[in-house]
């Protein structure tokens, strides 16, 4: 049976442990870590991500400073909110919620957070910090797939990686920290050949499809660790994965769930990426964290 990367069980963990930095160094520094999720327009989806942001900050003492402007907000007004966030020194992380309503253009807005308070370290100063293996915070969702792994004592150096799925809020980034962990690191996409003979290639096989239950036992080698990052939305209601994950579980030495795997995790590094921001703007040794992705 394969071992569950339970990344509810490990969400937990790291909040208890950024609450205790927080209530240790929270009366010298003189404030709070603050977190800005800044929503435009009305989503359904954004809603509930926003909603468990919220929660997550209010459980370990973090304030949530954020904004919710309605959908025919002009980008200039949206702008200026964002100018407005980097200027407080209150907050320590911003997160612009996507998507955005038809008609707002992502790239300008996401450029103008402060690379030091983006708390999804989805800004192209830190993607470049990433690439160069600079300090810097790193994309949530690839950095809590990390996590899950170094805290399941799963060895990355020198064995076989296989991403599917090559976006810059997944894909790139996932492959970027594999290499950096050095593994080997092979990155599918939609017009790869064959992509169940290279995916049983994989000792540790990342899934960022976002398709629904595409990955099956024919995609997967005896002992590999399976992680799934897909998230859907069943027409019958509940979560799936991009991973058949009754198929792949008894094959695969690890696995994580959907829900309650990368899903909790994604919440806690945008935590990690707020909190590490508050103890350098105020002066506080952020190694009491941990390393880069908390082990
Ligand atoms: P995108 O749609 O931006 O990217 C999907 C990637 O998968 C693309 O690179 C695409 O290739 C590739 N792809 C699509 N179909 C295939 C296929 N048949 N074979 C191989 N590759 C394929 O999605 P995201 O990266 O934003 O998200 C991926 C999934 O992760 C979604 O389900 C999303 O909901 C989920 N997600 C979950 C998070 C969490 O917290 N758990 C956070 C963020 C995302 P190409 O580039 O050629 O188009």
């Amino acid at each position: 049976m394969a071992t569950l990367l339970d990344g509810r069980r490990l969400a937990a963990t790291i909040e208890k442990r950024l609450q205790a930095v927080i209530a240790e160094h929270g009366e010298l520094v003189g404030r709070p870590p603050g977190l800005a999720v800044l929503r435009v327009g009305d989503d359904p989806a954004s809603g509930v991500y926003v909603a468990n942001k919220e929660k997550a900050c209010t459980r370990i003492g973090v304030t949530n400073l954020g904004a919710h402007l309605p959908a025919g907000t002009p980008a200039s007004e949206v702008l200026a909110t964002i100018e407005r966030l980097n200027a407080d020194p209150a907050v320590d992380g911003i997160l612009l919620q996507l998507p955005l309503p038809a008609g707002l253009d992502e790239g300008p807005l996401l450029a103008a957070i402060d690379p030091e308070k983006d708390a999804d370290g989805l800004h192209t100063l830190n993607l470049g910090r990433l690439l160069k293996g600079e300090p810097g915070p790193r994309s949530c969702t690839p950095a809590g797939v990390m996590a899950l792994l170094a805290a399941a004592g799963v060895q990355l150096a020198g064995r076989r990686a296989v991403v599917v799925g090559r976006s810059i809020l997944v894909g790139q980034p996932m492959a970027l920290m594999l290499q950096a962990a050095n593994a080997t690191v092979s990155v599918a996409h939609s017009r790869t050949v064959d992509l169940p003979a290279l995916t049983r290639q994989a000792e540790v096989l990342v899934v960022a499809a976002g398709r629904p239950h595409m990955i099956g036992a024919e995609h997967v080698s005896p002992g590999a660790v399976v992680v799934d990052v897909g998230i859907h939305r069943r027409p019958e209601g509940g979560l799936c994965g991009d991973v058949r994950f009754e198929e792949v579980e008894p094959l695969a030495s690890a696995i994580s769930p959907v829900p309650g795997g990368v899903g909790p995790m994604t919440v806690a590094m945008l935590l990690v990426n707020t909190v590490r921001a508050w103890c350098r703007r105020s002066g506080v040794d952020p190694q009491s964290l941990g390393g880069p992705f908390l082990f």
